[in-house]
């Protein structure tokens, strides 16, 4: 057998996406929320979960999920549909979004995911820089839609790995531009204040993303996608059937019962990282960016990958961004509990310039 023969050359071709293991680390390179749930909510939870029917599938299309969470984001029921984490609808929409125009195009640096789902579905990938602001470059983004017609274009808003929200303004001009859809990816839009939802009642070609993956929900994989109805329609085809497991569904009730203490979470995260943002201004070898999310992106004025090995030396994980030429000896931090965040700045504090540097 020769795989290389068997294999698509876009996937051949890629590294493979590798999330770091690190048991006992203080982890700040996933954004995740740093919380866990605590008694007596757990128990709350663990009643719920011991009432599942675990013999019988869920329901296929988790009605009870779209109705309630089309409450929570105020928009029609006909008008979401839940993905197994947002990842999976970034591949549902790849994998349906290829009629007369196809193909996706992504401002960079950006969500790695993107491009990797796009490639493994068959699509053609345009890349975009942003400028130096890490806005979004309208010109150079109107002139590809010219000439290469694509068929999604996604904004992660906030932006990551940089942490800033692209001008409303620039975000309008692109959905105005495109024949095609434009995802405006709200995965840390509660960091951020109001959400750009309200779009939606403007133009017919926007798509939203959400998911409660940032909001201390990483691990039971749910995520949304809300659009025009007839849109949905057409994905829906394209999702599996079960696609959000019973056990899920659960605990998803279970968030959206419990607001009141995820809420107050998300705000405690927004104080830590503006206490983070100012720590890190304090350290002279690094220029750290303002973020409107739950991390920080900043650049070292030396070798990020030497930086990023004595963090692990010392227990703590970050998110190396060394990929010249955008973006050259930059990390990303995650927020995390004032004592990791305290942890971590003194780790950096202790690292110095090598002579010489
Ligand atoms: C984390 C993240 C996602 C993925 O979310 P899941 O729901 O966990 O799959 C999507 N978009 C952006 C920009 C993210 O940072």
């Amino acid at each position: 057998m020769n795989i290389k023969d068997l294999i698509a050359r876009e996937i051949y071709r890629q590294s493979g996406y590798v999330a770091p293991e690190q048991s006992g680390a203080v982890k700040l390179d996933s954004n995740e929320n740093p919380f866990s749930i605590q008694e007596p909510l757990k128990r709350i939870l663990t009643e719920k979960i011991f009432g599942v029917d675990l013999n019988r599938y869920p329901e296929a299309g988790s009605p009870e999920l779209r109705e309630r969470f089309a409450e929570y984001y105020g928009v029609k029921k006909n008008m979401i549909m839940p993905g197994n984490g947002s990842d999976e609808l970034i591949q549902i929409l790849c994998m349906t979004v290829r009629g007369r125009i196809k193909g996706v195009l992504v401002p960079v640096p950006t969500f790695s995911m993107y491009k990797i789902i796009a490639l493994n579905t068959g699509c053609r990938v345009i890349e975009v820089p942003l400028d130096k602001k890490f806005d979004l470059d309208v010109d150079a983004i109107t002139a590809n839609i010219k000439s290469n017609f694509p068929a999604l274009i996604f904004l992660s808003c906030p932006n990551s790995p940089t942490g800033n929200l692209f001008n409303r303004a620039r975000i309008e001009a692109v959905i105005r531009k495109t024949p095609g859809l434009v995802v405006i990816d709200e995965a840390y839009g509660a960091f951020c204040g109001p959400s750009l939802l309200p779009l939606l009642k403007k133009y017919d070609n926007v798509i939203f993303l959400k998911t409660v993956s940032k909001l201390g929900m990483a691990s039971i994989r749910l995520g949304f996608l809300i659009g025009h109805p007839d849109m949905i329609a057409q994905l829906d085809k394209v999702r599996l059937p079960y696609n959000i497991n019973a056990l899920s569904q659960t605990a998803a009730g279970f968030f959206l019962d419990h607001q009141d203490e995820f809420t107050k979470q998300i705000k405690e995260i927004t104080v830590r990282r503006d206490e983070l943002y100012q720590g890190l201004k304090t350290i002279k070898w690094i220029k750290a960016y303002p973020s409107r999310a739950n991390f920080i992106f900043f650049s070292c004025a030396f070798d990020s990958n030497r930086i990023y090995n004595k963090l692990v030396e010392k227990g703590i994980i970050v998110k190396n961004l060394n990929l010249p030429p955008l973006m050259t000896n930059c990390i990303r931090v995650t927020v995390g509990t004032k004592k990791e965040n305290e942890a971590f700045l003194k780790a950096l504090q202790d690292i110095t310039p090598e002579r010489g540097a």
